[in-house]
């Protein structure tokens, strides 16, 4: 079994697995597998790794199907990378992500918990992101239909709109309807691409690096405005303006529309200047009675709604009365301290990127927010003593790092300064509850609400309130 190529048959799937795998047992040797499977599935897996204690590999084939599997809703489920687990039923998904919280918990961290309460789940499981891209191509991802479908033939390279598939950074796979972000997202991608093909516009080409149309990002916020981003690798104006107006006759819901140049070899648009075509250039969006300014380039919680609800959760678990100063660490646009703000002090935010903290201050002006201030810089370098000296010791400290989690150093710092209160979010349950283990050493575990943001995908938001002792 150490062979690679290998096709496991007949494998009862016994149980889910980390990054939206599942799991099997063979001969006590583990089996991670990917491809739309569940627990209770029968299937053939061909091998891609095999170690001596673990293997990992792909479904092939599916015998017979667990009982509580549901028919996945998405005429892409299977190719796309998007929503994995649209087979398995939502309150099953929830239940799971739940155990996977007290699985790294308490496997991780290794200290005394709480009960945890049941994970808060999304009241829309479809159309629930607020942020979209989609990736223009002149390589196609093919079906195996269409694949054999050309016979002895060469394949043509088909151009296409949409996402790209996993691991094959060069294919893409055309969308139709995707049902991760609300209308008029799937109007104007259509539109979009039967307007390329119409008028032969060139897709991009990311392997040789030419063409012309690269992509598009799409807001559709929960005040009705929806902001879209064509991005073309260089200037043709009369084009361009051509497929702009386009759209918007078209699409006559697009309150922005913007449009970016990116000449680069990578797709990232953070050093580039995208530019109004039509409207304000900037789309708001509302947490509760807060405004922000989204930006094209800022970046916001992708779920609106359980967004909210994340930050009520944290602003609970904050305990605040009024009189307590609240440091905001990994604080993006500064949308966590303004939304906790009003029972706060004061709030000091301090972010890596420096665009983010003017957004955040924007953000604040604009919510008559005075009580708040905001720091760009790495947090280990700027979460100093003298720091702390020039704004108040903490009362609360909140924590909202990215997926790698706190520096081990920050992690220090933090015991060593001894906020009576910390308030950890985490879009990572592992490396939280590895920071978790060695806050442990002065703090409590009070309260643990798991948030699920992203229905369909194995991704989970925890939220730990710590008890200095
Ligand atoms: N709290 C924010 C954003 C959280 S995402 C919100 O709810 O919207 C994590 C943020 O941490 C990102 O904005 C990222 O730019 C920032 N970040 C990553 N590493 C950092 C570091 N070393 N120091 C400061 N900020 C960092």
């Amino acid at each position: 079994m150490r062979k690679k190529n290998v096709v496991l048959t007949n494998i009862p799937v016994s149980d889910y697995a980390a990054e939206g795998k599942a799991l099997a047992k063979v001969d006590g040797k583990v089996i991670f597998i990917e491809g739309g499977v569940m627990p209770g599935d029968v299937v053939d897996v061909r091998l891609s790794k095999s170690k001596k204690d673990w293997a990992e590999g792909k479904a092939v084939h599916i015998h017979s199907y667990s009982k509580d599997r549901v028919e996945p809703f998405c005429q892409h489920f299977g190719m796309c990378g998007g929503c994995k687990w649209q087979m398995v039923p939502y309150e099953l998904q929830l239940k799971y992500k739940q155990q996977q919280v007290v699985d790294h918990l308490s496997r991780i961290g290794k200290m005394p918990l709480p009960p945890i309460t049941p994970i808060l789940g999304s009241k829309n499981t479809v159309n629930y992101r607020n942020k979209l891209e989609f990736t223009f191509s002149n390589r196609a991802y093919l079906t195996n239909e269409e694949i054999a479908a050309a016979g002895d033939g060469v394949i043509e390279h088909k151009p296409a709109l949409g996402f790209h598939v996993p691991r094959l950074f060069d294919k893409v796979l055309n969308i139709d309807t995707c049902y991760l972000q609300a209308e008029p997202t799937n109007l104007i991608k259509n539109t979009l691409r039967e307007y390329a093909l119409a008028n032969n516009l060139a897709f991009y080409d990311i392997r040789n690096h030419e063409g012309w149309l690269r992509n598009v990002i799409i807001r559709v916020l929960t005040t009705g405005e929806v902001m879209v981003n064509v991005v073309i690798h260089h200037e043709a104006k009369k084009q361009r303006e051509a497929l702009l107006d386009h759209l918007l006759a078209k699409v006559p819901s697009i309150t922005t529309l913007l449009y970016t140049i990116n000449p680069k070899k990578n797709d990232s648009i953070f050093d580039l200047e995208p530019k109004a075509y039509f409207g304000k250039g900037y789309a708001e969006e509302k947490l509760e009675d807060y405004t922000f300014k989204i930006g094209p380039k800022s970046f916001f919680q992708t779920n609106t709604y359980q967004g909210e609800a994340l930050y009520q959760v944290t602003r609970e678990f904050a305990g605040l009365t009024g009189n307590e100063v609240v440091y905001d660490l990994y604080c993006g646009t500064g949308s966590i301290g303004i939304f906790v703000s009003k029972q706060a002090k004061k709030v000091i935010g301090i972010e890596l990127i420096k665009e983010a903290i003017d957004d955040a201050k924007e953000n604040a002006e604009r919510n008559n927010v005075t009580n708040a201030t905001f720091y760009a810089g790495d947090v280990i370098d700027i979460c100093d003593d003298a720091f702390f000296a020039a704004h108040g010791a903490p009362d609360v400290v909140i924590t909202d790092p990215p997926r790698a989690g706190m520096h081990e150093k920050l992690v220090n710092k933090l015991l060593e300064i001894g906020a009576p209160k910390i308030v950890y979010v985490s879009c990572n349950p592992a490396t939280q509850a590895r920071d978790l283990a060695l806050l442990h050493e002065k703090y409590t575990v009070e309260k643990i609400q798991p948030v699920d943001m992203f229905p369909h995908t194995h991704h989970i938001e925890n939220v730990v309130l710590l008890i200095k002792r």
